[in-house]
């Protein structure tokens, strides 16, 4: 239980008297201020916090007894007492304070990054379920040495960061205005301690952890959709004293040739004839559980370019619900026939089951011309005439256009 570290800090031992601590606590806190010393600046808020619990002889009537682990639990006692002393002090020592106590219930433990993964689906998949093998490499504790890296278990603090793992700089942004900025000390990778090169662990080489492959069965669920994230708690990279973090799957739905996807929707469109948005038509529309849907509409019962028919609970299976459906939306495109599909006599019969025409009157006089209807393409950049861009002048009518010539007669 005795926890020495803020006497450490303070180079004083455990029965120094007050007045001892006080004068131990002004040299360093001299050597070690910002003003004279910004490369330690992390060094020296342990100074103050270790002379702020020392100096206190309540406080450090606590510390004696139950350690840094009881300034934290005295300060939710005290109600307030210490208030944020946990904040403080995973702050201040960061994972050092919790890596010599043993981590019961204690949720403020360092976490490692989440692994993200991207896994491509069909749109099938999301609609069935499935289950997928995926295959990743990770960090694990190295078992030889059990995570410690070395083989004898001995370690030297690192000079370079005083042993914290991190490096404070301060940059000077203006007269009496300074920034502090942290960052993880290069000598020793924010371990805070440096294994002795022959001592390393042959099978880490100091790395305390190695890789490994890991197979993860994914488990796609009915009616997932794009973006969503499976979890697997702590199956991320692991490393010592570090709770490790999740492996993060996000579903990537791949585009799916017929059918795209709003919500629990499923929309497609289809083309059909002339003949058949007048005179009725049945199709097949193959769904994807392997069902073949039979599309029917009715002779008389028009459908129009662009018209939308739904088809209820043909949709997506509701995640988490997977009895209720979405619907199913189908656009109508209706192909025209071509030019001459048809001979005088058929285009009167065709003529006289359609709905009449439009009556016409044929206004009498001169000022009545008849000009020529020809073929349009918008997209034929050749056919430019009418629309005024290409030919704003009116010096030379140069028509090269066969589309557009003048009628003049
Ligand atoms: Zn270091
Ligand atoms: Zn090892």
């Amino acid at each position: 239980m005795a926890d020495n570290k803020l006497y450490d800090i303070l180079g004083v031992s455990r029965n120094t008297s007050d007045g001892e601590i006080k004068k131990a606590y002004r040299k360093l806190a001299k050597e070690f201020h910002p003003d004279k010393n910004p490369e330690e600046g992390h060094r020296f808020k342990e100074i103050s916090y270790a002379y702020e619990v020392l100096s206190d002889p309540k406080k450090r009537q606590i510390y004696d007894k139950y350690g840094l682990k009881g300034m934290q639990e005295g300060g939710m006692q005290d109600g307030g007492g210490f208030g944020g002393a946990e904040d403080l002090l995973s702050c201040i020592f960061g994972r050092d304070l919790f890596g010599g106590f043993g981590m019961g219930g204690m949720r403020r433990r360092q976490r490692g990054e989440d692994t993200v993964h991207p896994l491509k689906v069909t749109l099938e998949d999301m609609y069935n379920g499935k289950t997928t093998k995926l295959q990743l490499s990770k960090n694990v504790l190295c078992t030889t040495c059990a995570g410690k890296g070395s083989k004898s278990d001995m370690t030297t603090t690192c000079r370079s960061c005083k042993g914290s793992g991190i490096k404070v700089t301060y940059r000077q942004l203006g007269p009496g205005m300074s920034q502090q900025m942290q960052s993880r000390c290069s000598q020793c990778q924010g371990e805070g301690e440096i294994i002795n090169e022959k001592d390393r662990c042959g099978s880490c080489r100091g790395r305390k952890v190695c890789n490994e492959t890991k197979i993860l069965e994914v488990h796609v669920d009915k009616g997932m959709k794009q973006n969503q994230k499976i979890f697997f708690r702590g199956e991320g990279d692991q490393q010592p004293n570090v709770e490790p973090g999740d492996v993060v799957i996000i579903l990537q739905e791949k585009p799916h040739e017929k059918f795209e996807r709003s919500g629990d929707d499923l929309r497609f469109s289809h083309a059909i004839t002339l003949t058949e948005a007048l005179c009725g038509f049945s199709f097949i529309v193959h769904h994807l559980d392997g069902r073949d849907l039979l599309i029917k509409q009715s002779p008389g019962e028009v459908v129009k370019p662009g018209d939308v028919r739904m088809i209820p609970n043909e949709g997506m299976p509701h995640y988490k619900n997977p009895f209720e459906k979405g619907n199913m939306y189908i656009t109508f495109e209706v192909v025209f026939p071509n030019n001459h599909f048809a001979n005088e006599t058929q285009l009167k019969e065709l003529e006289n089951a359609l709905p009449p025409r439009a009556p016409f009157t044929m206004p009498v006089g001169d000022h009545v011309e008849e000009v020529d209807l020809h073929d349009y393409d918008p997209n034929d950049k050749n056919a430019a005439g009418g629309r005024g861009e290409a030919y704003d002048s009116d010096e030379e009518h140069l028509h090269p256009s066969s589309g557009v010539q003048c009628a003049h007669q």
